[in-house]
C-alpha cells in the first residue's frame, strides 16, 4: 500500500468525477489495470473499493481515475468529496484486463465509466505509433451529456484506425447509435466476420450479456473474449 496525492480533478459528465493523483515514485502498472482504494468508514473498519486506471503510463507518474457517483455509495461519495491535496491509500496496481497480444482487430465495448480501461490501452497503443489492426470502440451511456471523454476518442480516431462511436439509451435529438450496445453487436463483429477480439467493460448484466450473445448468437470462443466486471 502506498498513498496518492489529488493533483487535479474535473467533472467528466453528471455524476462522473475525473481524479487526477500522484503516487509517488515507481508506481507500476500496465494499461488496463486496477487499484484498489481504502475507503476511510464512518463507523466500524475501513472499506476497499477498485477502480481502472483511465490513463496509460505517464513520464510524470500521476494517473487519471473516472468515478460514477453511487447513491449513498461510500467509495464513490468519498472519492467525490477529495478536497485536492488529499491522500488516498491505494493498492498496487491489479487485474489482467490488459491487451497482451494485439494480432487481430479489435472491438471494445464499454458502458458508463466501463470506458477507463478503454482509454488507458488506447493511450499506450497511440504512443506505439499507428495501430497495427483495426480498433472498434463502442461506449454506451443514457443521454448524450453522459459521454464521457468524447472529443479525446474522436481526436484519436483521426489520427489511428480506430473507430469511435456512441450508443445512446435514452436519446433525444441524436443522429447516431440508439439503444444498448447489445443491440449493436452483430454489426461490429460481422465488419470482421467475427476474425476479432472482444473486449467488455462495465456493470455485471452487460458484462453476462453481450458474452453470452458473442458466444451464443455470433459464435465466437471464450479466447476472444476479454471482459471486466465492476460489480
Ligand atoms: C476491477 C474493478 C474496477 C472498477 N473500476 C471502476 C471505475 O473505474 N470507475 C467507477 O466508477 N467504478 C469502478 N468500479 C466500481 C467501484 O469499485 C465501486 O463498486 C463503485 O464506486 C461503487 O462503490 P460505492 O462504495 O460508492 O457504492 P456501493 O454501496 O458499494 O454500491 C455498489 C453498487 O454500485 C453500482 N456501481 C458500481 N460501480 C458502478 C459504476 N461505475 N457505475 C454505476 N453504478 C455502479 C453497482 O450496482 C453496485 O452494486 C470498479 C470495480 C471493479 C471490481
Amino acid at each position: 500500500m502506498r498513498t496518492a496525492k489529488l493533483l487535479r480533478s474535473r467533472i467528466l459528465a453528471p455524476g462522473v468525477r475525473e481524479l487526477t493523483f500522484d503516487p509517488g515514485p515507481d508506481f507500476e502498472f500496465e494499461a488496463g489495470q486496477w487499484i484498489s482504494c481504502r475507503i476511510p468508514a464512518t463507523y466500524g473498519e475501513d472499506l476497499a473499493r477498485s477502480y481502472s486506471l483511465a490513463s496509460a503510463p505517464r513520464a510524470d507518474g500521476t494517473f487519471d481515475l473516472a468515478v460514477t457517483r453511487v447513491d449513498e455509495g461510500p467509495g464513490s461519495t468519498y472519492l467525490h468529496s477529495l478536497d485536492l491535496g488529499a491522500e488516498v491509500t491505494i493498492s498496487r496496481a491489479q487485474g489482467f484486463f490488459t491487451m497482451d497480444e494485439f494480432e487481430r482487430p479489435a472491438i471494445m465495448i464499454a458502458t458508463g465509466t466501463g470506458i477507463s480501461p478503454f482509454r488507458a490501452m488506447l493511450q499506450a497503443l497511440d504512443a506505439q505509433g499507428a495501430f497495427p489492426y483495426p480498433v472498434c470502440l463502442l461506449l454506451g451511456v443514457r443521454t448524450e451529456k453522459d459521454i464521457l471523454y468524447g472529443d479525446e476518442f474522436e481526436a484519436l480516431a483521426r489520427q489511428r484506425n480506430l473507430d469511435f462511436s456512441v450508443t445512446l439509451s435514452q436519446p433525444s435529438q441524436w443522429s447516431g447509435r440508439r439503444g444498448y450496445v447489445q443491440t449493436h453487436l452483430p454489426e461490429l463483429v460481422g465488419r470482421f466476420q467475427g476474425q476479432c477480439d472482444v473486449y467488455i467493460c462495465g456493470l455485471s448484466k452487460m458484462v453476462k450479456d453481450v458474452r453470452r450473445i458473442l458466444k451464443e448468437e455470433l459464435g465466437l470462443t471464450k479466447h476472444q473474449i476479454h471482459s471486466e466486471r465492476y460489480d
